[in-house]
């Protein structure tokens, strides 16, 4: 498969290679680096098949370091889900998961450093304050009144901060650099704000919390990583990262390299978004298979495989843009052709009754697994007098182009024989609820005996031994490409998201493990759903249409 392919380099790979043949580093040492507010979303996946696959690549490392200075947002639910997300994904960590808030010791140790090197002091400005000071794009920020407070008192107001002396919002520690800098991020930047909050990792013991650039450097020196692969708004935050890591004294110094963000049409991507898609039930939870959340994939029948495959296939650029779900939906096509194993399912279903077939019996056939690979074997298919067919299989009268089963004329069940449309019954409404055949008996696996051609092939399952199953046909979240761009983007959401049938399906898959996955022969690609399946009820998720239903939309079909 195009994964097993060697990686196409990207500007990433060109700096690493420079690096090792400079001699620079020796080896690779990436990390990633989530804050757990919220689930892992497609763009994460981007981030971890980037930084774990590079590690992979050249015999490195890649640590998962949960970026938690923000406890208020922050749970341990999203912790687990964020450890289960790249695992499921594929991929190891170097020894045990890391935390920022490892380094909450250290890193308030190097913050005393930087007031004793008269590099940060602490401010009393109200917040009000500090935002007119800090200037704008086009003017020049102001120094604080508190810029040249002394070393003695820098450090006594850093100690009282810390020992919980201010209220939130009292003060703040302030990193000393240039108030007329272009790089706003450069104008005295908030290091350490006062926060009377439990952490989930620390508990009690901190009421004061660094801010994230202060962090995101040091814990990545800290843990010796070589290439600090982020998205491009942290781009003027580079100045930062740098100017934090030439001031302390620290021996590594990680190298900030910026990519662009992943974005994704017909979705959004913010955890921020998603968490209120959730919160207010737009959506079924974070792993709902409508969800762009890696949870929400897996659920929808996505493989590990086909997200790493979409990863590669969209590349790693400077270039903001944004990514057709088409693509996105030809990777998880394409595994489950080669892999997913086939199966009948009927998921708008009318009776067929078989009128010259035995009532109360079963012929008993087989059918293989897979057109291609015989290696995936056979399965058996009970046939019987009554079965389902798609309602959308049958008319009464149709021109050649109709190639399935029409009053008069003869069709191929998949798998099993040649019948023939005799007659037919409807409801008080005038739909299709019986047709009435009949088969021919010498046509299994082959062609009629007389030379008859039959060009179509319906699928079925039979009424006495299929299962009832619960098919659930979902479409985009929402109705415009990007919905992040809308005023209000959950009014954008699409109404017919999702669509909830009861289907027919073989009896050969009633017991499938969650999250197999099926293509139901000419009807898509399906999974079983793990959540419903945890309630003892047979419910399956439509992953994805056998053919590209976008690519038709896009040409106005
Ligand atoms: P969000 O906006 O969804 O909250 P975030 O950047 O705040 O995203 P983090 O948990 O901080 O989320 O992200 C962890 C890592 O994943 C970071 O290195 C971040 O740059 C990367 N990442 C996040 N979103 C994307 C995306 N859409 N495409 C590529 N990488 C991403
Ligand atoms: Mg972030």
């Amino acid at each position: 498969m195009a994964e097993n392919a060697p990686r196409a380099s990207n500007f990433i790979r060109k700096i690493i290679d420079q690096d090792l043949a400079s001699g620079k580093h020796q080896g690779v040492h990436t990390r990633f680096p989530p804050e757990p507010n919220g689930y892992l979303h497609i763009g994460h996946a981007k981030s971890i098949v980037l930084n774990f696959g590079i590690a992979e690549d050249y015999q490195g490392q890649c640590n998962l370091r949960f970026d938690d200075t923000n406890p208020l947002k922050e749970s341990v639910e999203y912790i687990n889900s964020i450890k289960r997300d790249v695992q499921w994904l594929g991929y190891e960590w170097e020894g045990k998961p890391r935390f920022s808030s490892d380094y909450f010791q250290a890193l308030h140790g190097f913050a005393i450093e930087l007031i004793e090197k008269g590099l940060a002091y602490v401010d009393f400005s109200s917040q009000d304050d500090m935002r007119t000071l800090r200037g704008t794009l086009k003017e020049k920020g102001t120094n604080s009144p508190f810029r040249d407070t002394s070393v003695e008192e820098n450090l006594q107001h850093f100690a009282d901060m810390t020992a919980g002396k201010y209220k939130e919002g009292e003060c703040s520690l302030r990193a000393k650099i240039d108030m007329s800098s272009p790089f706003m991020c450069m104008r005295d930047p908030v290091i350490y704000r006062v926060r009377h909050v439990h952490h989930h990792q620390t508990g009690d013991t901190w009421c004061v919390y660094p801010m994230y650039d202060f962090t995101h450097c040091i814990s990545d020196a800290l843990e010796g990583i070589t290439h600090s692969l982020c998205t491009l708004e942290f781009q003027d935050n580079r100045r930062l990262y740098d100017w934090v890591l030439d001031n302390i004294s620290i021996d590594c110094h990680p190298q900030q390299i910026e990519f662009s963000r992943l974005n994704l049409e017909y979705t959004v991507m913010s955890k921020r978004k998603l968490n209120e898609l959730v919160v207010e039930g737009h959506v079924e939870g974070w792993n709902d298979p409508r969800m762009p959340t890696i949870a929400g994939l897996r659920r929808r029948g996505y493989t590990p495989g086909s997200l790493r495959e979409f990863a590669h296939r969209i590349g790693v650029t400077k270039m903001d843009n944004q990514v057709e779900m088409g693509i996105l939906e030809a990777c998880i096509r394409d595994d489950l052709n080669e892999h997913a194993p086939r199966a009948m399912a009927v998921l708008d279903p009318i009776k067929v009754v078989i009128e010259n077939f035995p009532e109360g019996e079963t012929e008993t056939l087989q059918a293989a697994n897979h057109p291609n690979n015989p290696d995936m074997g056979e399965r058996e298919v009970p046939f019987t007098r009554e079965l389902y067919i798609e309602r959308e299989d049958f008319r009464e009268s149709a021109n050649k182009k109709f190639k399935r089963l029409v009053l008069g004329k003869e069709v191929r069940l998949r798998n099993a024989y040649v019948i023939k449309a005799e007659r037919f019954e409807t409801d008080a409404e005038g739909l299709v609820t019986t047709v009435y055949c009949t088969y021919d008996a010498d046509t299994l696996g082959k062609d009629p005996a007389d030379g008859r051609k039959v060009k179509g092939v319906i699928h079925w399952v039979s009424a006495a031994h299929g299962v009832n199953a619960e098919i659930r046909l979902y479409d985009r979240l929402f109705q415009v490409p990007n919905p992040a761009a809308e005023e209000v983007f959950a009014d954008a959401l699409n109404p017919n998201s999702l669509q909830v049938v009861q289907g027919f399906v073989e009896p050969s898959i009633a017991n499938a493990a969650p999250e197999t996955g099926f293509q139901f022969e000419r009807t898509g690609y399906f999974c079983v759903d793990s959540e419903f399946a945890k309630e003892g009820k047979l419910v399956f998720n439509r992953t994805v249409e056998l053919r590209d239903s976008w690519a038709k939309m896009d040409q106005g079909e």
